[in-house]
């Protein structure tokens, strides 16, 4: 069942979530007893230091770890306890992934480095649709090292769409761009969300970025430092880049 939020539907539902590292004195709490509920169709911005628990929070959320502790929800299911085959299947059927880093093939095009997110899907979009999306549909015979790097995340990120994913998690995605092309990146992601309806969580450590966001989670040691609602978003390209 979804479950109602003020106006909101959740789809994304934590309850005294933990996530331990290792063993004995070497344990790491990336997550401590996190409660959190993330809606649906809107863009929610994690902010917090370095190793304050972004990562693992977003990791656990897309099913790429499992928690130790507590109860965790996606789109009405819950995922606590997958096994690794339905996990790959949640994965597979609900979650892209854009990372800082572009991870794409050298040896194949931009359509191939495409391909690759459609054979990922029960329910792929069609690669000219989502190459005209990022703006990409003339350079789709190139390869990666004759690309920008901005041109690099846009194929990352049409090859994280073409899986056609409920929910798009981004993890430092203008991490390694200039102000300008990070923008661009940024409102991509944006007309995402508005015009398909895509929930978008994003990491970022430019709390600039946060004033494009509906909601916006701040981490801190492993636990939740605040949860803020932003009734007011701003358009990508007004973020105040620092
Ligand atoms: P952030 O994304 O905010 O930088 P992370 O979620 O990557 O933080 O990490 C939180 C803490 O968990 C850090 O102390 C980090 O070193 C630790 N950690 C993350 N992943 C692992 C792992 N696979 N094994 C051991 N420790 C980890």
């Amino acid at each position: 069942m979804d479950i109602e939020w003020g106006n909101e539907i959740v789809t994304i539902h934590l309850k005294n979530v933990s996530k331990r590292y290792g063993e004995g004195e070497l344990t790491v709490n990336a997550l401590h007893d996190v409660s959190v509920d993330i809606p649906k169709g809107k863009i929610t911005v994690i902010l917090g230091p370095s190793g304050s628990g972004k990562s693992t929070l977003l990791n656990v959320i897309g099913g790429l770890d499992t928690i130790s502790n507590g109860e965790l929800s996606v789109f009405q299911q819950n995922i606590t306890h997958l096994d690794e085959k339905k996990l790959t299947k949640y994965r597979k059927d609900y979650v892209g992934f854009i990372f800082q880093s572009y991870n794409l093939l050298s040896m194949l095009t931009v359509k191939e480095n495409i391909e690759i997110g459609k054979e990922l899907s029960s329910s792929p979009l069609q690669l000219d649709y989502v190459l005209e999306k990022v703006g990409m549909k003339d350079k789709a015979d190139k390869f990666p090292h004759e690309l920008s790097g901005g041109e690099q995340q846009r194929v990352a990120i049409a090859r994280a769409l073409v899986k056609n994913p409920t929910l798009l998690l981004c993890d430092e995605p203008t991490g390694a761009l200039d102000e300008e092309t990070g923008k661009a990146v940024l409102e991509l992601l944006q007309d995402i969300q508005q015009q398909e309806g895509t929930t978008v969580i994003l990491i970022t450590h430019n709390p600039g970025i946060a004033a494009m966001a509906e909601v916006v989670i701040k981490m801190k040691s492993g636990k939740l430092a605040s949860f803020e609602e932003n009734a007011n978003p701003i358009p990508a390209k007004e973020v105040k880049w620092v």
